[in-house]
């Protein structure tokens, strides 16, 4: 039988990728997006096609009662959650430090850093009611170690938190068999470029990564899906960079 794994942030991009992965590695999925309905329709219809189990889910994870909701649906569906990807995020345009406003910070953390962390939180209860483990892995980023100075340091601020988050979590559950991993992308080709207002971003800094080339969404979904893997049985607290070497 599938195991049941939770992807934020399914409707585009890596979280699409890992959601369509899993459909060919044991697992039914959860398909969660914010605004891009299309999208994430398009990702369940591939989903169902590779023979597993999709649910759509609209939720806002800068919401805490969206998030409520959409575990009670996860709950009512199928009575319970193996794994989850922390995957839902954004960028914003590049700024220096002396230009960040408390409104962009506030969007930036109650996104990427209070709603991976509530979503986790609702994951962790069911997997300890469960009582036969699980995994997460949590999506943060190069920028965590890098910096993104002139870019957008909130960002890179906001992922270094999300690592810190990773290690934390993971010596509080490893007794329960519950594996909790980072995955930090380098410079992906995803829409997320475009939204930060730079469409051509990756391939203008490709130079800088040592493999010379920026990479695909399914090169960071495979790494993703062996975190949730039993070959990574004995894997939690780490972080896996998938960056070209950057
Ligand atoms: P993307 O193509 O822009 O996709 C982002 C996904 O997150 C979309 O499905 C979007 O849903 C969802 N999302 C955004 N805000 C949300 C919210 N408030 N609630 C729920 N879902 C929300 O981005 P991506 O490049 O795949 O990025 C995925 C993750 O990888 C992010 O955490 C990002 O920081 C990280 N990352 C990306 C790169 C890169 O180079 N691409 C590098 C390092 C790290 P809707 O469109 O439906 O709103």
């Amino acid at each position: 039988m599938n195991k049941i794994l939770l992807v934020t942030g399914a409707s585009a991009g890596i979280g699409a990728a890992t959601a369509r992965g899993a459909a060919t590695h044991g697992f039914d999925v959860v398909v969660n997006y914010n605004s891009d309905r299309a999208g994430a329709d398009a990702v369940a219809a591939d989903v169902r096609a590779a023979g597993a189990r999709a649910h759509v889910l609209q939720a806002d994870v800068s919401d805490p009662e969206q998030i409520a909701a959409m575990f009670a649906d996860i709950d009512a569906e199928f009575g319970r959650l193996d794994a989850l990807v922390n995957n839902a995020g954004i960028v914003d345009q590049a700024a220096k430090v002396t230009d960040l406003t408390h409104g962009r910070l506030r969007r930036m953390f109650d996104i990427n850093v209070i709603g991976a962390i509530l979503v986790a939180k609702e994951a962790v209860l069911r997997m300890q009611a469960q009582g036969d483990g699980g995994a997460i892995v949590n999506i943060s980023s190069v920028a965590a170690r890098l910096g993104s100075a002139n870019q957008y340091v909130d960002y890179a601020a906001s992922k270094a938190a999300i690592d810190v988050f990773t290690k934390g979590l993971a010596d509080e559950v490893a007794t329960q068999n519950i594996r909790v991993n980072s995955v930090r992308p380098g410079l992906i080709e995803t829409g997320i470029h475009a939204k930060g207002g730079e469409p051509e971003r990756a391939q203008r800094l490709a130079h800088m990564v040592p493999m010379q080339r920026t990479g695909s969404p399914e090169e960071v979904a495979d790494g993703i899906l062996y975190l949730l893997s039993d070959q990574a049985s004995y894997v939690t607290g780490t972080v896996l960079e998938v960056s070209g070497g950057r």
